[in-house]
């Protein structure tokens, strides 16, 4: 990658996860609106494509200090049961809302550690849920474990209720670097889980790793991709560590001079990506990897990659429902996020109601440009409507013809394609597409002060 262009465009943007991104969503609730929006496209979208559920467990049992996820650390499992009845709950309100029976296409249980709860207790949720729902044939079901914890008990129960993807939170197996981090995790346990789940007939392993971590190197790097490689996860997530100690406090715990600099981040990434590449993996796009074997790898080449806030999927449903604190569902018009205390959202579900605490419903424009956005991470191409012009013009065809001029994309009237260069700089390139962070930026606001 050339420094003098990761220089010129190292900016903090979004990871596009949504658009319009959180920040720009509403907290004035209007839940009649939701509730509409909600059935419309459910209709719309159950008996075609079927919908994916999220189900957000927050339980960790020690802080990792790099965390910008929502979790509340406890090591009380008491705390279980209490969540388990309120997410349920959430559930049944939902499921109220839809006039026919939920056809389940993909279901993901994230955190938190969801391997925090007892088998026991994941299957109680699992039946609660199931047990009014139809499994589309083609179903997928996937969990994020926690490498310290996750049992023989814990995979066999889940591969039994149909799970056959897991994502193991890796990060890094240094153990200075994990010392820092406050995740003591030898490479011996990532080692038993993996192979515990291949043996028990988990089709698809991903790891997560971070680069940017504080104390990190070049060596240490290597050291843990060359460790991840033995174990051939089958994708392998592949993200920068983002510094917002204003609003992750558990960030201010570390010393910020054992931190990357920009530079040596960089350096880092492509020490890592090299190593991937070298040994087999293909760069799909934002910060992710996988082993030409694995599903999406042939959704990438097929162009049928999609992503939600579970993050790439193969599946084409467009309907996603979260359950649980601080989750987001997402229509495809809409988008509802639940409360992100543990004490709100128990109150909300307590007194019968829907939890949301933000909201956006989407208008044509809206509805466009994050179509252009999505194409540009899961195709890196994209053709525009006439009719968008104007506001192409207006907006993003200044900042692409710079980005041209620097060799990272091909631009026409008609279509963008992003060359192998400007596949590093993705989100820069999104970046154009979002109206909200451009029109700020030409009304001469900090357009980054919102951008994480
Ligand atoms: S990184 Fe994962 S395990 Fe660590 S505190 Fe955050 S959510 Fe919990």
């Amino acid at each position: 990658m050339n420094s003098i262009l990761v220089r010129k465009y190292n900016r903090a943007v979004p990871r596009y996860t949504s658009y319009p991104t959180v920040p720009y969503w509403t907290d004035e609730i209007d839940t009649a609106k939701w509730k509409q929006v909600f059935q419309n496209k459910f209709e719309e979208q159950n008996v075609t494509n079927g919908i994916s559920l999220y189900l957000h467990l927050p339980f960790c049992e020690s802080l990792c200090t790099y965390c910008g996820c929502n979790k509340k650390i406890t090591t009380n499992h008491k705390v279980e049961d209490e969540y388990l009845q309120a997410i349920e709950k959430e559930w049944v309100i939902y499921r109220r809302l839809m006039n026919q029976t939920p056809v389940i296409r993909e279901l993901h249980i994230g955190g938190g550690t969801p391997t925090f709860f007892s088998p026991v207790n994941l299957q109680r949720l699992l039946n609660f849920i199931l047990k009014s729902s139809i499994l589309h044939p083609r179903h997928e079901f996937s969990i994020e474990g926690h490498p310290n914890n996750t049992t023989r008990q814990h995979l066999k129960m889940l591969y039994s209720a149909g799970f056959r993807r897991i994502s193991y939170g890796v990060q890094d197996n240094d153990p200075e670097v994990q010392r820092v981090i406050n995740r003591i995790q030898p490479f011996e346990n990532v080692k038993n889980a993996t192979e515990m789940a291949r043996t028990m007939g988990f089709t698809s392993v991903n790891f997560d790793l971070i680069y940017g971590l504080p104390l990190q190197t070049l060596e240490s790097i290597e050291r843990t991709i060359n460790q991840t490689i033995q174990l051939k996860p089958d994708r392998i997530a592949f993200y920068s560590y983002a510094h917002v100690p204003w609003t992750s406090r558990a960030q201010r715990l570390f010393d910020e001079s054992h931190l990357p600099s920009p530079e040596e981040k960089i350096l880092l990434y492509l020490k890592g990506k090299e190593l991937l590449i070298k040994n087999g993996y293909v760069d799909i796009g934002m910060d992710h990897f996988a082993l030409t074997t694995d599903d999406l790898y042939q959704a990438w080449r097929e162009g049928r990659l999609h992503r939600n806030f579970m993050g790439y999927t193969t599946s084409s449903t467009k309907f996603l429902l979260g359950l649980g604190v601080s989750s987001i569902s997402d229509t495809g018009n809409a988008f509802a996020q639940n409360n992100k205390t543990l004490h709100e959202y128990y109150a909300a579900i307590s007194e019968n109601k829907l939890a949301v605490k933000k909201e956006f419903f989407l208008n044509e424009e809206d509805e466009a440009f994050r179509k252009y956005i999505l194409d540009i991470i899961c195709k890196s191409e994209v053709s525009f409507s006439s009719k968008h012009l104007p506001l192409l013009e207006q907006y993003s065809f200044p900042q692409l013809k710079e980005l041209q001029k620097d060799g990272l994309v091909e631009l026409n009237k008609q279509r963008l394609t992003v060359t192998p260069q400007g596949h590093n700089f993705l989100r820069i390139i999104c970046s154009t597409f979002d109206l909200y962070l451009q029109r700020s930026a030409k009304d001469g606001k900090d357009i980054f002060s919102k951008a994480i």
